[in-house]
């Protein structure tokens, strides 16, 4: 375990949310926040890079601090081979029903979490807050004294029972449980525990703060995207359940109607996930020797800044999971304004509106009609990316989000 001392948004100010969501709203997280200064709080997961928890932990860090909170991060550390069964925890959890939980792989993880609570006394913290299957055991190897409290990121709308019930024996030691949204509250969890809480994107981070039109020019230029030709993105890990190759589907269905569209896939490898690698590759494979279609990942240098240009480039953005705990990128290019078309499972439902704010679909063919329908109606899409806009503003940015953790600190 280590602890994470540089922060991707270091440095933010509350106050610098004002002029997003108005003076009333940051008096109102203020109040919440008085009794809690100077009381320490503790995050632990399992990276510091790629995907939606450390993203979000850059971000929210930093304004807890803000508003008087000793917040901190830790993360686990593990062989790869710890890492290999944790995955196969994510995706027996998310839905994969062949996958066998053995004897070896529960040692592993086991040994893995008692290593590392070895190593930081986790116990000198107010509050500790345990994202994720990975750490989750951790909580056997403290003295409790303070609330804990697990939270779950992905979407646990149809387990894997073996998996599940080897993890409850943990999750059941927690004081709160927390979920992006009802669906995912396993019943035999005391439902008095649950806590119901969807993630949040940062305005002001690097990520989604406003760019200039020649910034954003740049960028494509660089990576070599027509900026005068339509284009369609996604945004996600390489992991085979992000629905990589159904988007390619949908593009090459939309191609054949709209011949100059373009593709962003636009990836980055998580340091936590090494089953990254084989799905990369096969997405190469899929693409084949279409140059229209352009993946574009952190190893090529698109960070923070590439991944926003990237979405505020696109006419249409896609996602296509077929399991999403919450999947920040849907926010974050609702927040941009652009329209997005997601497969009608886990959080995405939760963040578009079918026809107001986005397009939800159940399939390759209804997504490849709806991009097609966008991209002929551009009037019609930049109104449903303006409601997008104001859903995102409502529901999902990261002030509400620290408003939300305020309330739960304050009923424990
Ligand atoms: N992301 C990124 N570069 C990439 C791919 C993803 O910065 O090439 C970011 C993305 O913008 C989002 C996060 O990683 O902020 C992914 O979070 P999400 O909730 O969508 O999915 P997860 O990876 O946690 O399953």
């Amino acid at each position: 375990m280590y602890e994470v001392t540089k922060f991707g948004g270091e440095g933010k100010k509350l106050e610098d949310y004002g002029k997003i969501i108005g003076e009333e709203a940051l008096e109102t997280i203020k109040e919440k926040a008085e009794n809690l200064k100077g009381k320490s709080f503790i995050h632990v997961n399992s990276t510091s890079f790629g995907g939606g928890v450390a993203e979000i932990l850059h971000n929210l860090i930093p304004l807890m601090r803000d508003v008087g909170i000793d917040a901190r991060w830790f993360v686990i550390e593990g062989e790869d081979e710890f890492f290999n069964v944790t995955k196969s925890f994510h995706n027996a959890l998310q839905g994969n029903k062949d996958l066998k939980l053995t004897e070896e792989m529960k040692d592993l993880y086991l040994k893995t979490n008692e290593e590392n609570a070895r190593k930081f006394d986790l116990s000198q913290f107010d509050y500790v807050l345990i994202h994720d299957p990975q750490p989750a055991a951790l909580i056997n190897h403290y003295e409790k004294t303070q609330p804990w409290i697990w939270r779950c990121h992905i979407d646990l709308s149809d387990p894997n029972k073996e998996f599940w019930n080897f993890l409850r024996a943990f999750v059941e030691k927690y004081d709160r449980y927390i979920f992006h949204m009802e669906e995912y509250i396993q019943g035999d969890l005391d439902h008095d525990r649950v806590v119901i809480m969807p993630p949040s994107i940062d305005p002001l981070s690097e990520k989604n703060r406003e760019l200039s039109e020649s910034e954003i020019l740049k960028i494509l230029e660089k990576f070599d995207v027509d900026p005068d030709r339509p284009i369609i993105t996604q945004v996600s890990r390489f992991d085979p359940w992000k629905g990589i190759f159904d988007t390619i589907e949908v593009y090459r269905m939309v191609k054949a109607k709209i011949p100059d569209v373009q593709l962003l896939l636009v990836g980055a490898m998580a340091h936590d996930d090494p089953e990254g690698w084989i799905y990369f590759e096969k997405t190469l494979r899929k693409i084949g020797e279409d140059y229209d279609v352009h993946v574009l990942t952190n190893l090529i240098g698109v960070h923070a800044k590439e991944v926003n240009a990237f979405q505020r480039a696109s006419d249409v953005v896609l996602q296509m999971s077929t399991r999403e705990g919450f999947g920040l990128t849907v926010s974050e290019a609702m927040w941009k304004g652009v329209p997005v078309i997601g497969r009608k499972v886990g959080g995405i439902k939760l963040q578009i509106i079918d026809g107001e704010s986005g397009f939800l679909v159940r399939d390759v063919e209804e997504a490849a009609e709806r991009v097609t329908y966008l991209l002929r109606n551009p009037e019609k899409a930049e109104e449903m990316g303006r409601n997008a806009m104001e859903r995102v503003k409502e529901n999902f940015l990261i002030t509400k989000h620290l408003e939300r953790y305020l309330k739960l600190m304050n009923s424990l």
